[in-house]
């Protein structure tokens, strides 16, 4: 872990840049929100970029044309779902949202698992690198889904 303070929107925007470029014939809007108070975030910058590039790649992958991804950066003040004694340092809050087809109770289990994949030429290693990214960070990160509308995956790192 080679930790020095990061500019988090600038590794978001880089990677946004970067996907807009990539993205194939489809129409998709990429939304950026970011909160313009937060400030550098002591992490592992290629880390970090590791992280959010698989997370947004994930969203682009699971949007038709017409589709929607959105990044969000918001400072959390309601830290009650950090594990206890893991202090009261406040955290940073970043969503990728995206409106695909979103993903089923069941198959929310399994998302984190090494090699577990929907995709005919998915590795399912983008979302077991995350999380153990993550955890080196000592962050956390949830799923929101709801079959038919979409999906939001939303990362907490603490704020030092
Ligand atoms: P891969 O992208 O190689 O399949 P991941 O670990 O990144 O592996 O993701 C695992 C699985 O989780 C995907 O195959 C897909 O079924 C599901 N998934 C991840 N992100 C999304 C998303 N934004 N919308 C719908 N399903 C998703
Ligand atoms: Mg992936």
């Amino acid at each position: 872990l080679e930790l020095s303070k990061v500019n988090l929107h600038k590794v978001l925007g880089d990677i946004l840049l970067l996907q807009k470029r990539a993205v194939d014939g489809r129409r998709i809007t990429f939304i950026q929100q970011f909160d313009p108070s937060i400030p550098p975030i002591l992490a592992d910058e290629s880390l970090l970029t590791q992280l959010f590039l698989n997370l947004i790649k994930n969203a682009v992958e699971a949007v038709g044309d017409g589709g929607q991804v959105k990044v969000k950066s918001r400072i959390l003040s309601d830290y009650s779902m950090m594990p206890k004694g893991e202090g009261r340092s406040r955290l940073v809050a970043i969503d990728v949202c995206d409106d695909g087809p979103g993903i089923d109770k069941e198959e929310l289990d399994h998302l984190f698992t090494p090699f577990y994949t929907t995709k005919s030429k998915g590795t399912g290693l983008g979302l077991a690198i995350c999380q153990k990214i993550i955890a080196e960070h000592r962050g956390m990160i949830r799923v929101d889904s709801e079959p038919g509308k979409g999906t939001a995956f939303t990362v907490m790192l603490p704020l030092i």
